[in-house]
């Protein structure tokens, strides 16, 4: 099994959250955000967005402003960490 670089972890990164990658590829992606910090921060970061979209798609609130507060939220505590 070859390891993953950033580059790759990144290119497969949003396959991987919506749970559209083979097995083998899960399980690469998997073990590199383990191993790399940076990757698996910004892993949290896209799959709080990807959950954030999940919970407001259909409603009728005003999404896109509720989109960029939970953006700057999520962008600041990126930062923090
Ligand atoms: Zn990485």
């Amino acid at each position: 099994m070859s390891r993953l670089d950033c580059d790759q972890a990144l290119v497969h990164l949003q396959d991987y959250l919506k749970r559209e990658l083979t097995p083998e590829l899960v399980a690469e992606v998997r073990v590199h955000l383990e191993l790399c910090r940076d990757c698996s921060g910004h892993a949290r970061f896209e799959q709080s967005f990807l959950l954030m979209l999940e919970a407001t798609a259909g409603r009728e609130t005003c999404p896109k402003k509720l989109r960029a507060r939970i953006l700057a939220v999520l962008r600041a505590e990126a930062r923090g960490s």
